[in-house]
């Protein structure tokens, strides 16, 4: 018998009382063994809990999918490949031709190449539309409107939706709202509490946390939308990879940490810089000169959030000087990492847009983001300080 059980082709099998394990156990198996055609029946009509291929789905995505279904009040969640492959999900999974959507008009820059090429060349219109101004919204509804996709906080100027009158709107007319809580996190807001039918988020930013994986999660209310949505990421390929679940979901543990120390030293950065000659302007939502003060307070309570942003003079060189002075706060495109990281939008986030659009939203040269990390406060005024000194050289 034993001799049937080695050798090529043949594995040895998992031993005893591995299962016993107090960490997270990693499942990088494509495929799953049923006993019988009648076995796999029960698996497939959801009659007997268990995986056939990993395409379709995997313990260590579902570890992770609970963990955050618990976070957001959502149950079913699925995790996919990366963020833009969850908003891909839903948009694909539901839209049909002929359909129109209204998306933020600050939503992330991938989003809006998907709201202004990829739908209307598949036969569903698309408008952009403010926000934090819900009668530009409702002026932008059709009667064939289908889904209303938007973020709680913009990126890069911070600017807060109006996410009651939203819901109230989407309510009245029968659409679907879809919220992209990335920026927000289910610490800062909960949109299924709030009237959202579908929860987004990369994955990719602060709930994995250290920027070394990249994936994406989709909660839906309604479990006919959710069966469609999976449907689809698993018929494209959108599902997640295994060892980045495991990453993510160990990430996860400290998710609550993280962010309420990245978030107070938002807030203590924000006023430092706001102190500081040579910046011009300062943005942070519990600052009282933020131009949505009121309705982050509404909203968010005492959770500003771990996004600051902040402007110099308006030039390139200053620029340059700036990232080039801020010491050991990496240059780098990206938010929600352990490490406070630092992006320009002229030159990243918002290239495609023409100078005048980007100045429409208040996006010049000397215009920065900061996305705060868990380091010593201490560290990063002493840091920004220099960066603003010399940005004035
Ligand atoms: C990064 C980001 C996405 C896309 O997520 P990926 O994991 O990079 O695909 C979508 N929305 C927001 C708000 C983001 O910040």
């Amino acid at each position: 018998m034993t001799h049937r059980l080695s050798g090529p082709g043949r594995r040895v099998p998992w031993p005893a009382g591995a299962a016993d394990a107090v960490g997270t156990p990693i499942q990088p198996s494509v495929v799953y063994r049923s006993t019988d055609p009648d076995a796999l029946d029960d698996r497939y009509e959801g009659r007997a809990p268990g995986y056939s291929y990993a395409r379709e789905g995997h313990p260590n995505a579902d570890v992770l999918a609970r963990a955050i279904d618990a976070l957001e009040g959502a149950e079913g969640g699925i995790i996919t490949g990366s963020g833009m492959a969850a908003v891909t999900a839903v948009l694909m999974g539901l839209l049909r031709s002929g359909d129109h959507v209204v998306g933020g008009d600050q939503l992330y820059g991938r989003c809006l190449r998907l709201m202004r090429d990829d739908l209307p060349r598949l036969g569903v219109a698309t408008t952009l539309a403010d926000p934090t101004d819900i009668e530009a919204v409702a002026a932008a509804l059709r009667p064939q409107t289908r889904l209303v996709l938007v973020e709680v906080v913009s990126n890069p100027t911070l600017r807060i939706a109006d996410m009651d009158g939203l819901a109230r709107l989407c309510a009245e007319r029968g659409i679907l709202l879809v919220v992209d809580n990335t920026f927000t996190t289910p610490r800062g807001y909960r949109p299924l509490d709030h009237g959202a039918d579908i929860v987004i988020h990369s994955v990719t930013k602060l709930l994995s946390g250290h920027s070394d994986a990249t994936l994406g999660y989709v909660a839906a209310r309604d479990p006919d939308h959710r069966r469609a949505i999976t449907d689809f990421a698993v018929t494209a390929g959108l599902t997640p990879s295994p060892f980045d679940c495991w990453l993510a979901e160990r990430g996860l543990h400290t998710f609550a940490l993280r962010y309420d120390r990245a978030e107070s030293n938002a807030a203590a950065l924000a006023d430092h810089l706001a102190s500081m000659p040579g910046v011009r302007r300062v943005l942070y939502p519990l600052r009282p000169d933020h131009p949505d003060h009121a309705r982050a307070r509404h909203l968010l309570g005492a959770r500003g959030g771990t996004m600051v942003s902040f402007e110099v003079a308006d030039a390139r060189a200053a620029a340059n000087a700036l990232t080039r002075g801020a010491g050991a706060v990496p240059f780098a495109p990206t938010l929600g990492d352990i490490g406070t990281t630092l992006s320009h939008p002229a030159s990243s986030s918002h290239r495609g847009l023409t100078e005048a659009e980007r100045r429409s939203l208040g996006i010049g040269e000397g215009f920065f983001r900061i996305s705060l990390g868990i380091e010593e406060i201490g560290q990063l005024t002493e840091e920004f300080t220099e960066a603003v000194r010399m940005s004035q050289s």
